[in-house]
């Protein structure tokens, strides 16, 4: 019999095993095994692994009240989380498990080696000083509940292709959400907590790219731009805008700037198509981009309209733009008229595309939605409706931007949920 399960060796997971552990120890509770970490792939943190393209962007180094405004749902449901263990205490715990850190552009906390396998290898470190017993190749069928379904008494997992079941005193669930299923996160939490009575709000792709319609932006696949400001429209109402870095793809767009809008407006693009337009020339004003135009046209006044502005975008958007903007390429640049070529500035200030969709899960960064708040304690992670069993990290519907912030969600969760449950053993 083990003291406290956890199911899922994501971030959350050993976090919640390594905290239960070390709150166990400093009771005078903790024996080996009191704490048994299950994980059904081969090893841990499979996901932790791809975080950050491979160097994993452990958390940010804002203020600690600016993690906040970057939690697209529930902010205030992991006030006493992330309080418990904010940002400062994550690069803490790393440093002192010996993962020299680097902040980078935008707070994003990266380990110094730039590899997640050092994260990774730090939680397995703090994993065996606590003398958490980890079980890998084990997966997770079934939570066995007391006779009366008021509390937890254990679980049941294949182990080999054999049916194991141990009795526990508590459970952590931390089982990720549906994202990157390759990585193992398949769900199974989320349908055991449902079959526990809890509600789990409605799921979705989240920090994923957008399918657009148009066949010429399929036709820019490997174009990628900096720099620009991407605005999103539902009708003439204006949902999002923001400036960075994007990329056309087979399908349509990606890259950081659209993921993170992905966050701000996937609720609405699974229910209606929304207007994209792309400023090309975010740093210039319509008037100076004009200005610009007409000195390069005073400068090419005898060649080609296509070989006058070959200088202003990626030589791949040119042919692209100019076929939008409907203008002859071959037509000579002292035969453009005033509004021909301010239509054509227009164009690049406003280079419009359609969102018809969102990208599945195996390209989604996070899932959003998961576990409803309202169902768990948000001062331990204890289920309401199920006494000793604990929720961290994905499965919970909390998701974050960009920046590190969903790792720290994984970190601060799996951090209260482990002591919460130690702390009452
Ligand atoms: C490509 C990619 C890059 C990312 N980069 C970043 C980044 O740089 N910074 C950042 O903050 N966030 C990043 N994220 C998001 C971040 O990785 C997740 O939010 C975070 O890992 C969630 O942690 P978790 O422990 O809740 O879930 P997971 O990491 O998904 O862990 C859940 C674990 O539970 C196990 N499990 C599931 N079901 C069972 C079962 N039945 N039995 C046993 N075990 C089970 C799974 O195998 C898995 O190991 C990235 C995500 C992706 C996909």
């Amino acid at each position: 019999m083990a003291e406290i399960i956890v199911v899922g060796g994501g971030a959350a997971g050993m976090m919640a095993a390594i905290k239960a552990a070390e709150r166990l120890k400093d009771d005078g509770k903790n024996k080996q095994g009191a704490v048994l970490l299950l994980e059904h792939n081969e090893k841990l943190g499979k996901k932790l692994f791809i975080t950050g393209k491979g160097r994993c962007n452990v958390t940010n180094a804002c203020d600690t009240e600016d993690l906040f405004l970057n939690i697209c749902h529930n902010p205030k449901f992991l006030y006493s989380s992330i309080y418990g263990f904010d940002n400062q205490c994550v690069m803490n715990f790393f440093e002192k498990q010996g993962t020299a850190l680097k902040i980078e552009r935008g707070g994003r906390v990266f380990p110094v080696s730039d590899h997640s396998s050092d994260v990774i290898k730090a939680l397995s470190e703090a994993l065996r000083k606590n003398g958490v017993e980890v079980i890998l190749g084990a997966d997770v069928e079934e939570i066995i509940l007391s006779d009366d379904g008021g509390s937890v008494s254990g679980l049941k997992y294949k182990l080999n292709r054999k049916s194991c079941s141990v009795s526990c005193q508590k459970v952590i669930l931390a089982t990720g959400g549906l994202s990157y299923v390759s990585t193992g996160s398949t769900g199974d939490g989320l349908r055991w907590a449902l079959d526990m009575g809890h509600a789990i709000t409605e799921t979705r792709p989240s920090l994923v790219p957008f399918v657009c319609k148009e066949e010429y932006v399929r036709k820019l696949q490997g174009l990628s731009l900096k720099n620009v400001t991407v605005t999103i429209f539902s009708g003439s109402k204006k949902l999002y805008s923001d400036f960075g870095e994007m990329l056309f793809t087979h399908f349509g767009v990606s890259g950081p700037l659209i993921l993170s809008a992905s966050a701000a407006v996937g609720d609405k693009v699974i229910k209606e198509p929304l207007s994209m337009v792309i400023d090309l020339k975010s740093a210039l004003d319509f008037d100076t981009l004009d200005r610009r135009l007409l000195r390069d046209f005073d400068e090419n006044i005898n060649k080609n309209f296509e070989n006058a502005v070959a200088g202003l975008l990626p030589s791949k958007l040119i042919p692209v733009v100019i076929e939008l903007s409907g203008l002859d390429p071959k037509k000579k640049v002292h035969d453009i008229s005033k509004e021909e070529r301010q239509n054509f500035v227009r164009l690049l200030k406003a280079f419009p595309c359609t969102i018809t969709g969102l990208r599945d899960y195996n390209e989604a960064i996070i899932t959003r939605g998961g576990v409803a708040v309202k169902g768990i304690n948000p001062s331990t992670m204890e289920s309401k409706l199920v006494n000793g069993l604990y929720f961290a990290g994905e499965m919970i519907d909390v998701d974050a931007k960009t920046g590190g912030f969903n790792l720290q969600i994984a970190w601060s969760t799996g951090c209260l949920a482990g002591t919460s449950a130690a702390e009452s053993i």
